[in-house]
C-alpha cells in the first residue's frame, strides 16, 4: 500500500506547533513509517508539491500567505489546521484588536508601507479545513491520533466537553480558590487541563466547546465576586479573531 504523502507547512506563528510534532520522539518514528513526509518546513530541506495531506501551522497575515494557503488548499485532499494560530488566528489576532494601521506603525514606524501585512485570519477563511488540532501548542498526541485516523479512514475523536472535567479528574484545586481566573467551564478539553495542573488559569487556547454552558462560567465568576468583563482579556488572547464573544454566545 502506498503511504499517504504528507506536507507540514508553517505560516505566521512561533513554530512551536511543528516543534511539538518533532517532540513526539519514539512516536515520531512510527509516524514517519506510516506516512511519507515530503515537505516539513522546520525539519527537512526538501520540498514538494505532491502531497495528499497538509498539516498547516500558523495564521494568514500577508498577501503572500494568501497565495500559499490557496495553493495548498488546491493540492491537498485533506487539510488539518495545527494549533490555535491556524485554527482560530490565535495570538496573532491581537494585531487586529489594535487595528492594522496602528499595529504596523507600532512595529515598523515610518517604514510601515513597505510591509505586506493584512488582517489576521485563520486558515479556514481561505481553504476548507477537514480537521482541527487545537491548542497553543496543540496536544501532540492528538495530532498523532488525527493522522492515524486519517490513514485508516476514521473520524478523529476530538473532545467536546470542558476543561473543568479534566481538571476535576486530575484532582486539582480550582485556581479561583487561589485568587486567579479560569475559562475552564467553557473551554474545550483535550489538553489534560495543562494549565490548571500547574495552578494557572485556562485561557481557552483550544477554543470554546460547541455548546458552552456560559451560565456555569458566570455563576463561578459571581461566586468569587467577578463578572464576564474580568475574564475578557484572557478570552481575547486566543479568541479575538473568530467566533462569538462570551456575551454573544449567551444571547
Ligand atoms: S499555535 Fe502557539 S505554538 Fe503554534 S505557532 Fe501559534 S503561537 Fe506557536
Ligand atoms: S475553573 Fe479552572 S481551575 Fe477551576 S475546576 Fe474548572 S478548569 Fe479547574
Ligand atoms: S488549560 Fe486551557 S489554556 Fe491551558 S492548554 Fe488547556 S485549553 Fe489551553
Amino acid at each position: 500500500m502506498n503511504k499517504p504523502k504528507v506536507g507540514v507547512f508553517g505560516f505566521t506563528g512561533c513554530g512551536g506547533c511543528q516543534l511539538e510534532i518533532l517532540n513526539l520522539e519514539e512516536q515520531l518514528l512510527d509516524l514517519v513509517n506510516a506516512v511519507e513526509i515530503v515537505h516539513f518546513t522546520e525539519a527537512i530541506t526538501e520540498y514538494s508539491d505532491n502531497y495528499e495531506i497538509a498539516l498547516v501551522e500558523g495564521s494568514v497575515t500577508s498577501k503572500h500567505d494568501v497565495e500559499r494557503i490557496e495553493k495548498i488548499g488546491n493540492i491537498a485532499k485533506i487539510v488539518v489546521a495545527i494549533g490555535s494560530c491556524a485554527v482560530s488566528g490565535g495570538l496573532n489576532c491581537l494585531k487586529n484588536l489594535y487595528g492594522l494601521e496602528k499595529a504596523k506603525e507600532l512595529v515598523y514606524g515610518d517604514k510601515k508601507e513597505w510591509i505586506d501585512s493584512i488582517e489576521v485570519k485563520p486558515i479556514d477563511e481561505y481553504v476548507k479545513v477537514d480537521y482541527y488540532a487545537r491548542g497553543c501548542p496543540p496536544n501532540r498526541f492528538e495530532v498523532v491520533d488525527i493522522i492515524k485516523s486519517l490513514i485508516i479512514g476514521k473520524k478523529p475523536e476530538i473532545p467536546n466537553y470542558p476543561v473543568c472535567i479534566e481538571c476535576k479528574r486530575n484532582g486539582n484545586t480550582c485556581v479561583y480558590e487561589l485568587g486567579m481566573t479560569c475559562l475552564g467551564p467553557i473551554s474545550r478539553a483535550g489538553c489534560n487541563s495543562r494549565c490548571p495542573n500547574s495552578a494557572t488559569g485556562c485561557e481557552a487556547c483550544r477554543g470554546v466547546i460547541d455548546e458552552p454552558n456560559v451560565n456555569a462560567q458566570k455563576d463561578l465568576l459571581a461566586e468569587y465576586g467577578l463578572t464576564v468583563e474580568d475574564i475578557m482579556e484572557e478570552f481575547n488572547l486566543y479568541n479575538s479573531c473568530k467566533g462569538k464573544t462570551i456575551e454573544q454566545r449567551n444571547k
